[in-house]
């Protein structure tokens, strides 16, 4: 088939988009192979261009679709029946898409997952003070879970439960303020260990990790690695199955609309650094989430920094993400070993070296490192932040394939 660029890409319109799926689970597989490979030994009758020629195709149908008009693009995605909402950066990015992904799957170039069949997005709320000392021990108070489901593209069902602080059994003022957590709440509610007993019993019910994967969701790395790992360590507890891998949706979103990085993260993240910039402000998170959403045309729907609307929130970033057509793999994982909690420093040594790991590494924040500098930290973050790696949530084409993990 011979693909033109300049008429207004009905040709491609009328290829078929080939989705992989199983019995039991429902992916998309995208697998970008190198360039000028087509797997043309496998299949040759698969391949009529080269992987040369479809990106050099796919580069010239992204040069038409920048120099279409928002008018223009709205109705070739409505001819397409596809989603004409969003800025015109949103919509241009949505039509490139649905040419790249038939035109590499056209020339066979597309073929490894992309797509969880559900996913569970967590946001943890945590006791607080309006300024966290460098050590404070935030304990987790509220533990919500939204359940998506990929194929039906909705939300299927939530888990929320409130936990009950040992180390500071009374919240703040300021916590109360800013969850709207009560102190009768967590007073009458479970300790830790018993809720994320009913949460496993509630992923065990909907059967994810059995019959269907399933993989997390947080917006940035430290509902895991600070709240998760710092919990258990109270709790003196083994740190579960469930949060040792997830999706940072933040690394997605601002990959895949090719927005800058989103918010602060680890100096937002990291208590070592002097207080003042340690502290978790609003800043973070929910800074982080109001401008996907903007960035989306959407606004926050609930109360912000309570744990639920938290997560409600970010599924509908997360729908909006897989409406478009985004890739939404693992990105970050924690690390346990009891080097790991002993010596911060080796553990960082050991940070994903390879390229083809699309994860990130989240040292878990533990009190001992304090007695890091501000400056130690800031070389540290400076050394990860620099780190070249391959995303698996990239919108991988050939002219985007090394794309900084900042
Ligand atoms: P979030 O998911 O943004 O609601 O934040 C999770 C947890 O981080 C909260 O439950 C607090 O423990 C802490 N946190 C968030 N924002 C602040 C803030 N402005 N000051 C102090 N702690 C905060
Ligand atoms: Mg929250």
């Amino acid at each position: 088939m011979h693909l033109c660029v300049n008429c207004c890409f009905s040709c491609l319109a009328n290829a078929p988009v080939v989705l992989s799926s199983t019995a039991e689970d429902w992916e998309i597989e995208v697998r970008i192979s190198t360039k000028g490979e087509t797997d043309g030994d496998k299949n040759p009758q698969k391949s009529p261009l080269s992987g040369d020629a479809v990106y050099k195709e796919l580069s010239k149908i992204n040069g038409n679709i920048n120099q279409m008009s928002k008018a223009a693009v709205i109705s070739k995605l409505r001819e397409l029946k596809l989603n004409t909402e969003g800025s015109t950066e949103i919509l241009r990015k949505r039509l490139k898409n649905h040419y790249r992904k038939q035109k590499l799957t056209n020339a066979n170039l597309l073929t490894v997952s992309k797509l969880f069949p559900y996913y569970v997005i967590v946001d943890f709320e945590a006791t607080c003070e309006e300024v966290n000392a460098p050590n404070y021990p935030h304990e987790i108070i509220e533990f919500p879970a939204v359940l998506v489901d990929t194929e039906k593209q909705k939300v299927l069902d939530h888990f929320q439960a409130y936990c009950r602080p040992v180390l500071n059994p009374t919240l703040s003022d300021f916590c109360v303020e800013l969850t709207g957590i009560t102190q009768d709440q967590v007073e009458s509610a479970s300790l830790f260990p018993e809720v994320l007993a009913n949460f496993e019993a509630w992923l065990a019910k909907h059967k994810l990790g059995t019959k269907h994967k399933y993989a997390v969701v947080t917006d940035g790395p430290w509902d895991m690695g600070r709240f998760l790992y710092g919990q258990c360590k109270i709790s003196e507890i083994s740190y579960p199955q469930f949060g040792k891998k997830w999706v940072n949706i933040r690394k997605v979103f601002s990959n895949f609309y090719r927005c800058k990085r989103l918010a602060p993260t680890w100096d937002h993240f990291h208590t070592i650094v002097p207080v003042e910039q340690t502290n978790i402000t609003s800043q973070g998170q929910q800074f982080c989430l109001k401008l996907m959403l903007e960035h989306i045309e959407m606004i926050f729907e609930g109360r912000p920094h309570c744990g639920l609307d938290d997560a409600r929130n970010i599924a509908r970033i997360l729908l909006h993400m897989v409406k478009d057509g985004a890739s939404i793999q693992y990105n970050e994982r924690i690390h346990l070993t009891s080097r790991d909690a002993k010596n911060i420093q080796n553990a960082a040594n050991r940070i994903c070296h390879n390229c083809d790991s699309p994860e990130r590494t989240v040292m878990p924040i533990l009190s001992s490192d304090q007695n890091r500098t501000a400056a130690q930290v800031r070389r540290e973050v400076r050394k990860w932040e620099s780190r070249r790696v391959k995303l698996s949530d990239e919108d991988t084409d050939e002219e985007n394939r090394q794309v900084l993990d900042t």
